[in-house]
């Protein structure tokens, strides 16, 4: 728990969030200003602002719980896929200093960017 950071404080159900996952170790909750229909979050429940500072089994539980919501979120919006990524420190566009895992829906000729095509 970090005192000043808006994902403990969802965590510990200070400030309201739409929960779609949850585990012992994990949370999923959809984004406050969606990218796309059912875009996610997952993070760790356990603060850890950058992924180099994730203890190596909660990584892997965050990553069980992408692979388990992602397919769930994209049949309850009707996508036909997903972009799943991390914005790891500032310098690529990190706003929330607590881990946290995108899973933005994508529609076939949704017109957005694929990953690879986000830093030129
Ligand atoms: O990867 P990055 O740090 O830029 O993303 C932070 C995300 O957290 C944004 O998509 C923002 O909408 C989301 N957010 C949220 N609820 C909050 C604060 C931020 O869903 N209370």
């Amino acid at each position: 728990m970090s005192d000043d950071c808006i994902f403990c404080s969802i965590v510990d159900g200070d400030i309201p969030a739409r929960t779609v996952h949850e585990t012992d170790d994990v949370l999923a909750f959809l984004d406050a200003n969606p990218l796309a229909p059912g875009h996610a979050l997952v993070i760790p429940k356990t603060h850890a602002e950058r992924l180099g500072d994730l203890d190596p089994d909660l990584a892997g539980a965050v990553f069980d719980a992408v692979a388990a919501i992602a397919p769930e979120i994209e049949a309850a919006v009707d996508a036909d896929g997903a972009n799943v990524g991390i914005n790891d420190g500032e310098a690529a566009g990190q706003e929330v200093p607590h881990v946290h895992v995108h899973v933005v829906p994508r529609f076939d000729g949704d017109g957005g960017a694929p990953i690879h095509a986000v830093a030129g």
